[in-house]
């Protein structure tokens, strides 16, 4: 059987802080002294922002040839 009620599925993400499930959503990352709005897995409770290691090695490029191009 596999019908498992969507309320029992775990999430993909918790927080490894406090162990509340974390949010998809938009949150504004500083960085540079500026603020993007980026989509990511984030606690609602302490505030902790899960930074997979693809953006914090890519994404974060990607923002700081932004900011050269300005
Ligand atoms: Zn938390």
């Amino acid at each position: 059987m596999s019908d498992v009620p969507l309320s029992e599925a775990p999430p993909p993400w918790t927080c490894a802080r406090c162990g509340e499930p974390l949010t998809l959503g938009e949150i504004e990352v500083a960085y540079l002294g500026s603020a993007f709005p980026v989509k990511l897995w984030h606690c609602k409770r302490c505030r902790l922002v899960l930074i997979p290691e693809e953006l914090a090695q890519g994404r974060m490029l990607e923002v700081e040839k932004m900011l050269e191009d300005k």
